[in-house]
């Protein structure tokens, strides 16, 4: 197999680090090889960037120029959409029907950050003397993003979109398990045309190419999405070069039900919430917490329909649930399960591979629940980040977002209730970015995404998105003639 190169600086290269597989987690085999950057190709993209960003041929583009080139970006995109579907559920497992959502969203983030930077407004501020005062916005420089496996294309689309629209460079490290849609994003950016050294693509691991981006003194601002671990360790080498970092980290979301929701729509609020993308997403409604008067009919009914979910090919359009990334992500579920029924918890559903002797090469998982824990178990406290979830009884509003908040993330949240006022009072009290009230796992571009506590640091998407990758400068001008009077 040929090894894909990687694109540094407008080039496509054979990398200096160590080529990696991507392996389609339907059936272990081999997709493609790809080349890898070492800290010295990290080092030539970053100067590669600077060059290019202050290059008067991106630099000094009218701001309908810099939208342009996103423009035709989300266009080669909508053009390549079912090609480009298709490769990522080869390459991340996805089912079809969400890869193809993941790709539409990523045009989408295209064109909504063209027209943000088309509209982006400083300000003439109220000066306190004879000269006029300005707030302006700049880019940053050279932007490290640094993307998960779970949503390819789209994480980087939302990183790569409002840093171009800002006038910086940027340069993606993909997830080693999932490299090809963000060469594929390059390919499409170099087609668009994009002056040559604005992006880079980057596989490789995390442990290499990522620790030498996020420590390279030429990198502005690293944006990261991830596990909170990495964001972590992340933030100290941030914190040493007193660089601006956003991160969008793990979540472990409560997802509740009152006994006045309507119980159709809220079991079906919980299965996508939970179950799609195999549960591999940082919102999965993974705590879902019921009204203990409707507790045993609710969760009956809800273990009858997740044991009824279609798990198979990726391929395929009736498919609802894929395989996990890698075998060894798979473990790590399995693993969660296993503690749970240590830890005292009854298997509901699932907890076990499918049967199906056509899925027993892929890294498939049957949806699972599991009763019985309180939240402060770890089954109910670690992200699984596979389809498995704990369902939790509670009795009063009071409790309930006691326990809800009582975790270390605050991502995400979700309320099934046909009592309004309380939504709105229980979605002001939870401790998370986002509250879904009577839907989940739904999102607008235009809405502000991240965590709060441990799900991380800064909004990502909507109007600021794009000011998360510039810094204001004030400008003071003299209005008056005059010298100022203490030097005389
Ligand atoms: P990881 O944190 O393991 O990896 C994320 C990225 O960081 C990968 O590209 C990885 O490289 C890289 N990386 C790892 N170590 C370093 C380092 N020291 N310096 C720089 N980069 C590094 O997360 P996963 O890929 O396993 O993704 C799953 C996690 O992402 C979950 O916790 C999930 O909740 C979170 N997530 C959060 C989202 C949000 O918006 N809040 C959305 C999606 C996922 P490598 O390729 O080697 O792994």
């Amino acid at each position: 197999m040929s090894i894909l190169p990687l694109y540094l600086a407008g080039s496509w290269q054979p990398g200096h680090g160590v080529p990696l597989a991507s392996v389609n987690p339907a059936d272990n085999q081999p997709l493609a090889t790809v080349a890898t950057a070492d800290a010295a190709d990290v080092d030539a993209a970053v100067t590669a960037g600077q060059a290019a960003m202050h290059d008067p041929a991106w630099r000094d583009l009218l701001p309908h120029q810099r939208a342009a080139y996103l423009h035709r970006i989300a266009a080669l995109i909508e053009r390549d959409a079912e090609r480009l579907a298709q490769l990522q559920r080869q390459d991340n497992g996805k089912p079809i029907l969400e890869t193809r959502a993941l790709v539409g969203s990523a045009a989408g983030t295209f064109r909504y950050f063209a027209a943000i930077c088309e509209t982006l407004e400083g300000d003439i501020t109220p000066s306190r003397g004879s000269y006029l005062s300005l707030s302006t916005w700049e880019p940053l420089g050279v932007v490290a993003a640094i993307t998960p496996w779970n949503s390819p294309i789209a994480s980087e689309a939302q990183k790569v979109a409002p840093a171009l629209a800002a006038g910086n460079a940027v340069i993606v490290k993909p997830s080693e398990f999932t490299p090809l849609l963000a060469l594929e994003l390059a390919k499409l950016a170099d087609e668009a045309g994009l002056p040559k050294g604005l992006l880079s693509v980057l596989p490789g691991t995390g442990a290499v190419t990522g620790a030498a981006l996020v420590a390279h003194p030429g990198v502005a601002k690293v944006t990261f999405t991830g596990g909170t671990a990495t964001g972590r360790a992340i933030g100290r080498v941030a914190a040493d070069k007193i660089m601006p970092v956003s991160l969008e980290l793990g979540g472990k979301s409560p997802n509740i039900v009152f006994a006045d929701a309507d119980i159709d729509q809220a079991i079906n609020g919980v299965l996508f919430g939970l179950f799609s993308s195999q549960g591999q997403s940082c919102i999965a409604g993974s705590r879902i917490f019921v009204e203990e008067r409707i507790y045993a009919a609710f969760t009956a009914k809800l273990a009858e329909r997740a044991a009824a979910l279609r798990i198979g090919d990726p391929a395929s359009e009736r498919t609802q649930i894929g395989p996990a990334i890698t075998p060894q992500h798979r473990n790590k579920v399995e693993g969660y399960v296993a503690l749970a029924q240590q830890e005292g918890g009854r298997l509901l559903c699932g907890g076990s591979r499918p049967a199906d002797p056509a899925l027993q090469s892929g890294n498939y998982i049957a949806p699972t629940l599991i009763e019985g824990l309180g939240n402060r178990s770890r089954t109910a406290q670690e992200e699984i980040f596979g389809p498995v979830g704990v369902l939790l009884p509670f009795r009063n509003e009071d409790a309930l977002i006691a326990e809800a908040n009582d975790t270390v993330y605050g991502l995400a949240s979700g309320i099934w209730t046909g009592d309004f006022r309380r939504a709105w009072r229980i979605g002001r009290a939870l401790n998370a970015g986002t509250v879904w009230i009577n839907t989940y796992k739904q999102f607008s571009i235009a809405t502000p995404f991240g965590g709060n506590a441990e799900s991380g640091i800064g909004r990502e998407k909507a109007r600021d998105g794009l000011k998360a990758y510039m810094r204001q400068k004030s400008l003071y001008v003299d209005l008056s003639g005059r010298p100022i009077p203490w030097a005389d």
